[in-house]
């Protein structure tokens, strides 16, 4: 059997390749393809990755005879010779996955100098210190990398050695420094390993390889994996490169370009250029580099060159790119490419201009945003200016992982207590080396998190996520005192009550104040019209849950085409309603309970009149009481305290008195699981005045509204359903009620009734329902109970973060819909309500509706919509759009 390709060309490969060439080895090749001015190379496939660690560190068969070859064809491309002491090739040898993995595993330049080669290249560049600066440059990368010395000893030495000539910068540093530098650096070489540098050009890129495959497993590599979900056994790329000079002088440098600004989006060409130096040295910070446009003013010919080659590479991958390139000698050479990372911002913008632009489909540019990624577009986040002076004023303190989106400063507190004390009254950063359940009074009133250990589903993760708040997790960088209150990473103190500022969708965290701005959804044009295109696209419309006309509002705002839940238990909760509402509750008889009843109708009449006129034209589904009685009731514990000190403060009093007959109310009504008790439509059933005066209220407010004007589509909603006869028991009642409320009223409306849907007794007997019923809507959050018999207070509180970090459930029920068990009763009562009543009307209120993947689960078994948190309704809206177009996407950047 012939021995398999390891080995590709350049010209062989293209941008589709990602899987077998690597991002950096695809792009490479892609631009090769378009006739780009790239130095010639190859690429040795992840296949010889993984067939290397398959047999736990040996080469495959055949391998370094391909490598020789290809080295063989990259002499004649270059008319040079590998290890040629006349006229010397140098390659870079660089890593590359299919994912970029930044910073994981690291390139090699220079490659193939030695005692002879450098002689070559000084007889054909004429310049010695050029020599010896890239050789200096290739031993310390070298003995890094490949032989595992580490890069501090070398910039030790170099410091020093710097230190002594007076010279600041390394370009300062003449050729007799750099010679006594190089022989220093081998000296420490043969000292560390008891050998001399490897000299020999094949042992040095046979070293370089093996390195770079090993490096797929160093623990770096892996812990970034495992944050983002890459495999562990994809492996990695080699690409194998002709070296482009740009030490070469002042007619040389190297530099980094975006098309697009990443930060906001904006169309315009901007990057950074250092002249007479190579490759990493404008990442790694030695010397300040120059905007782009410097090098305009410098070299214009070749700027314009550049600038041509960048926007064509653009329209080419229709797409923000992110472009190193290397000037050697005036001649300009694209040493990679990729799709530049944006801010979630930026990435709304990009998209729907370059739809504008006629660059891509509008369907693509739907594809391009993740859903999470609307929300992040308008949370809070770190004024850019700002941002970037504070890095350029060296106060970025280190990065950790981005466990929760959004930006925010505040006074460094380093213990939950002290958080929970100053939280309230200004912003506090609580900073922990990690967090447990006994933080989270603290975490409630922080203004983020920031820990020192843990991953994406540690406790301080989860816990920010479900409370909205920023966190950057798991810094490893930065270390904690909890003893003297401070911080220290990057060589720099924050103590407590200092400021810092952390941003939980970078994963950055800075020392100082950075401001804040929260962007609106009104100004956010861009945002608006990619909605817009995101809704002649789903085929399930988004509506939101709203209980006063301000949400509402909000919710219209956001786009909402509905509401689909309007739970009316708030109103009664209102301060100068409660006294009425308990003592309609206390109520003996049914016609003292009326008697109150009365009092409560206007008012709730006015909530829901208002709530009409908003909604004007959409439809509003109205929940008629849900939660059990003693809700609205002061506490059992609470009373009974108050009882006992009464009456040890002396025998009876009027206020005793009362007190006493409450709480024997309240003992009558106390429930052992309150939970699964008189409540929903039971309530109804026991105490059908009071849903009647909801109902009665609901239409009277409609009539009223519709004389106005205003388009009213009432929908009562009956809760907790479990036996169709229950339905049916109230629905009889109330229809009775709106019947005569329209008849007192002379006028149409066009009502309905449907039911919630939370029980699985209710799905198991969805036909049956389905026929007294207009329409159905899943309150997945009961339904998510009721289904897995989990209290989601007790469980999300206590054993259901250890079953999500354990693996033991993959992800919180409450959060994403269990597709398999919450799901399938979904699937079921779908089906069989429909085929029972085809007119059935179907959706969801629970928070499920507001999460992405949930969404897409939705619109696969057939509802006709989501409801949801208004704040959601712009992810839900591009996620509903996405179930049409083929799944959520997952950013391009990634
Ligand atoms: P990373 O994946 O960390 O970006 P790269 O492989 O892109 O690493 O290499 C790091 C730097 O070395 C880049 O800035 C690139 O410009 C430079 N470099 C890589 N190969 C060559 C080459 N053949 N000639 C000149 N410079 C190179
Ligand atoms: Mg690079
Ligand atoms: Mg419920």
């Amino acid at each position: 059997m012939a021995a398999s390709k390891w080995v590709h060309d350049f010209e062989e490969g293209s941008k589709e390749m990602k899987d077998l060439l690597g991002g950096k080895g695809a792009n490479l090749a892609e631009m090769t393809r378009l006739g780009f001015p790239v130095p010639p190379g190859f690429t040795i496939s992840t296949e010889a990755c993984r067939a290397y660690r398959q047999k736990s560190g040996k080469f495959p068969d055949g391998l370094m005879e391909q490598v020789g070859e290809a080295l063989k064809r990259l002499e004649q491309k270059t008319s040079k010779g590998f290890g040629d002491a006349g006229n010397p090739l140098l390659v870079s040898v660089r890593s590359g996955a299919r994912d970029s993995m930044p910073g994981m595993m690291d390139t090699v330049l220079n490659l193939g100098l030695n005692e002879k080669t450098m002689r070559g290249l000084e007889a054909l560049t004429g310049n010695r210190r050029f020599v010896f600066d890239a050789r200096r440059r290739f031993v310390m990368m070298f003995s890094d990398i490949v032989l595992g010395l580490g890069r501090e000893p070398f910039e030790k030495m170099f410091d020093a050695l710097k230190e002594r000539l007076g010279a600041k910068l390394d370009t300062e540093v003449g050729v007799e420094g750099l010679e006594e530098l190089v022989r220093d650096y081998l000296a420490y070489v043969r000292e560390k390993l008891g050998r001399d540098f490897p000299e020999d050009p094949s042992e040095q890129i046979e070293l370089a390889l093996r390195a770079v495959f090993d490096s797929w497993d160093n623990k770096r590599a892996r812990d970034y994996r495992e944050f983002h979900g890459i495999p562990h056994d994809l492996g990695t790329a080699v690409n194998v490169q002709a070296m482009v000079f740009g030490n070469l002088g002042d007619d040389s440098g190297t530099g980094v370009a975006f098309t697009r600004d990443v930060a906001t989006g904006e169309k315009k060409l901007y990057g950074e250029y250092l002249g007479n130096a190579q490759g990493e040295d404008v990442v790694a910070g030695v010397r300040t580099p120059i905007e782009l446009s410097g090098l305009e003013q410098r070299q214009p010919e070749l700027y314009r060159q550049f600038a041509d080659l960048a926007e064509r590479l653009e329209r080419h991958y229709r797409d923000v790119m992110d472009i190193e390139f290397t000037v050697e000698r005036d001649k300009l050479y694209l040493l990679q490419c990729r799709v530049g990372k944006r801010t979630a911002r930026a990435a709304v913008r990009i998209a729907v201009e370059m739809v504008r632009e006629g660059l891509i489909e509008q369907s693509r540019a739907l594809l391009r945003i993740e859903p999470e990624q609307v929300d992040q577009a308008l949370l809070p986040s770190f004024e850019e200016k700002e941002r970037q002076q504070a890095v350029a004023a060296g106060r970025l303190l280190g990065k950790g992982l981005n466990a929760s989106p959004g930006s925010a400063s505040g006074k460094a507190v380093f213990d939950a207590d002290t958080a929970a004390r100053m939280g309230k009254t200004e912003p506090v950063i609580l900073v922990r080396p990690e967090t447990n359940p006994n933080d989270v009074h603290g975490m409630l009133v922080s203004k983020g998190i920031l820990t020192a250990r843990g991953g994406a589903t540690s406790h301080a993760a989860v816990v920010a996520r479900g409370l909205g708040l920023p966190c950057v997790a798991g810094c490893e960088q930065i270390w904690i005192d909890e003893e003297q209150r401070l911080l220290r990473s990057n060589g720099k103190e924050v103590r407590e009550f200092e400021p810092i500022s952390i941003d939980g969708t970078s994963g950055e965290i800075y020392s100082g104040v950075i401001p804040v701005a929260t962007p609106s959804f009104e100004q956010a044009k861009e945002l608006k019209d990619l909605l817009g295109w995101a809704d002649e696209v789903s085929r399930l419309e988004v509506w939101a849950n709203a209980d006063y006309p301000r949400d509402a509002t909000r919710a219209r705002q956001f786009g909402a085409r509905g509401i689909g839940l309007c739970r009316t238990e708030h109103m009664f909760m209102e301060r100068e309603r409660l006294p009425i509402v308990q003592q309609m509750i206390l109520a003996g008889e049914p016609e003292e309970r009326k008697k109150h009843l009365d009092q409560l109708l206007p008012v709730q009449r006015q909530d829901f009149l208002e709530i009409f006129r908003v909604m004007d034209g959409l439809p509003v589904v109205i929940r008629l009481i849900d939660p059990p009685l003693h809700e609205f009731l002061p506490s059992h514990d609470e009373l009974l305290e108050q009882v006992f000190h009464l009456r040890a403060s002396g025998g009876s009093s009027p206020e005793l008195e009362e007190k006493e007959r409450l709480l024997d109310r309240v003992e009558q009504m106390r429930e052992q699981n309150p939970m699964l008790g008189l409540r929903g439509c039971r309530l109804g059933i026991l105490r059908p005045e009071i849903t009647a005066m909801q109902t009665r209220a609901i239409l009277e407010a409609a009539c009223e509204a519709k004389r106005e004007g205003v388009k009213v589509l009432p929908k009562i909603m009956i809760p907790l359903v479990s036996h169709v006869n229950e339905l049916r028991t109230v629905r009889q009642e109330l229809e009775a009620v709106a019947r005569q409320v329209l008849e007192e009223q002379n006028m149409e409306i066009d009502y309905k009734f449907g039911t919630m849907i939370e029980i699985p007794r209710a799905c198991l007997t969805a036909d049956e329902i389905a026929r007294c019923a207009d329409f159905f809507s899943f309150g997945t959050n009961d339904l998510t109970q009721t289904t897995y018999g989990f209290s989601r207070d007790d469980a999300e509180g206590r054993f259901l973060l250890e079953y999500v970090q354990r693996g033991i459930l993959p992800d919180n029920p409450f959060q994403t819909l269990d597709p398999t068990g919450v799901g399938r009763l979904m699937e079921m009562a779908v089906k069989e309500g429909r085929e029972a009543n085809a007119e059935l009307e179907i959706g969801i209120c629970g928070e499920h509706g507001g999460d992405p993947r949930s969404v897409v689960f939705c619109h696969g078994v057939g509802l006709d919509y989501v409801s949801c948190s208004p704040f959601r309704v712009p992810v839900a809206r591009l996620a509903a759009a996405q179930a049409v177009l083929g799944g959520i996407a997952v950013a391009a950047s990634r």
